[in-house]
């Protein structure tokens, strides 16, 4: 889905683009691989007389013979104008005024082209010290909306009434190549909108690009001007780099950037030259994991990978705690959950509801240690039951021991049938050895904290 989020201001960071049409003959799209709902919106636009564009990854990805995630509109008709010819249209957006054009759970999304600023402009740009894009609510043509877009493989413009594509910036030569490229002057549009140095990362690693070299060059220099950006915007973008399908891929790239400490840094501190840490150790297991997922067509959950990635920065923070105030074990984890959340929704603002289920899974693995009497059958009922184990299974993968050792009792459990499940519960004994290492101080704790 298009962002509203992209920006562009006067500067000389834009080159005079010269149009290459690349003709019917020329190139493989067809309107067959174009949704109906595309389809249909286009052609009423293109009816009314407007000029309308299939634009960016829906463009670049058919080139490239791949399914495009979603199909993005350009238009020189205005949201109002667009309303006019949709009921079922609503213009959204702050920075930028965009239609979506709502098809059940289908949106196509509108834009109208984007054009150079005049100045003084009306108040209809902003930009911030730092050279980065406030507002922009400036129409223009549509040279004018290719010079704005990120790389020079989005600016590319699928018509509907010749099936030309229109490519502005040399796109299809850099497809050819496989290059990301920037428009324009690279520091430029960073400044401008840091957020394009994660979008190079992950099309690189989504379509197996390199980087161009000197749209690469500015990016471990400028990665931190993304701690400016709001946290809810890079909580979408952190879930399109991680949860995308190449997760492990685009979290290696964008650490040799110095990308993923900005969004990540509590997560950072325990980075190490060799990529040995428990944290990079987990990172390496849930990311792969995710992937995997994704390939087999399953369901994830962000709150999963967030707490798997979280896990030994906040089992760190927790020992300390006990260290350093004396705290029982179970306290300090409470604690330490709090605080290690806290800080990192101040990046990524995680949503409330993924931050209650990171909690559930940490807890879970206090929990899942203790196992006698009917504890085992009653933990299984519980809701998060399976991402506390799934999870436990990862640790035991890194930890190995005991945890490793845990792990495998509650995967034989789960597969038991009810005498086997009675039998292992009964071999425990009523007064089960311990057999988490932690688990005498929880208990203790426990007695005096009813409410787990
Ligand atoms: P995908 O949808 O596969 O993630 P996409 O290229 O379609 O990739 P969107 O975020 O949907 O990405 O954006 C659609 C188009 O809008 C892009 O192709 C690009 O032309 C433009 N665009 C998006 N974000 C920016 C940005 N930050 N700066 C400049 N142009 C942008
Ligand atoms: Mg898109």
């Amino acid at each position: 889905m298009n962002r509203n989020d992209y920006t562009s201001y006067e500067s000389n960071a834009y080159p005079d683009l010269a149009l290459n049409i690349i003709t019917r003959q020329e190139h493989n799209i067809s309107r067959k691989q174009i949704s109906d709902n595309a389809l249909k919106v286009l052609y009423r636009l293109v009816g009314a007389g407007f000029n309308a564009y299939l634009v960016g990854g829906g463009v670049r990805d058919l080139l490239l013979g791949q399914i495009p995630k979603d199909f993005d509109i350009a238009t020189n008709a205005t949201p109002e104008q667009i309303k006019q010819l949709f009921r079922n249209c609503r213009l959204i957006g702050r920075r930028f005024r965009l239609a979506h054009i709502m098809f059940g759970r289908d949106i196509i999304e509108v834009a109208t082209f984007r054009g150079h600023h005049q100045t003084p402009a009306k108040n209809v740009s902003a930009q911030s010290k730092e050279g980065m894009l406030l507002r922009d609510n400036v129409y223009g043509t549509i040279d004018e909306d290719a010079e704005r877009r990120d790389f020079t493989i989005n600016a590319m413009y699928y018509s509907i009434s010749d099936y030309n594509i229109h490519d502005y910036a040399g796109g299809n030569e850099d497809l050819e190549d496989r290059l990301i490229r920037l428009i324009g002057d690279p520091e430029t549009r960073y400044r401008e909108d840091p957020v394009r140095m994660l979008r190079a990362i992950r099309f690189a690693c989504k379509l197996d690009f390199d980087i161009e070299e000197d749209t690469a060059e500015p990016i471990e220099r400028l990665a931190p001007l993304l701690q400016d950006i709001p946290s809810a915007r890079l909580y979408e973008e952190s879930l399109k780099l991680l949860q995308s399908g190449n997760g492990l891929e685009t979290y290696h790239l964008m650490r040799e950037y110095n990308l993923f400490q900005q969004l990540f840094p509590l997560l950072a501190e325990h980075f190490t030259e060799d990529y040995s840490s428990h944290t990079e150790q987990m990172l390496d297991i849930v990311l792969d994991s995710t992937d995997l997922r994704i390939e087999e067509g399953k369901r994830i959950n962000p709150a999963f990978m967030f707490a798997a990635m979280l896990w030994y920065p906040m089992v760190s923070l927790a020992e300390k705690l006990v260290e350093e105030r004396k705290l029982s074990y179970y306290d300090a984890v409470m604690e330490a959950s709090n605080i290690v959340i806290d800080q990192q929704v101040k990046t990524i603002s995680i949503p409330r509801r993924h931050t209650a289920t990171i909690r559930e899974i940490w807890q879970l693995q206090l929990r899942l240690p203790r196992r006698n009497g009917k504890r085992a059958s009653r933990l299984m009922e519980l809701n998060k039951f399976r991402a506390g184990y799934d999870f436990l299974e990862m640790r035991g993968e890194i930890e190995g021991g005991e945890i490793e050792e845990l792990a495998n009792w509650w995967e034989t459990f789960q597969n038991a049938s009810r005498e086997k499940k009675q039998e292992m519960v009964t071999e425990m004994g009523g007064s089960s050895k311990p057999s988490y290492r932690r688990r005498k101080t929880y208990r203790n704790k426990k007695k005096s904290k009813s409410a787990e």
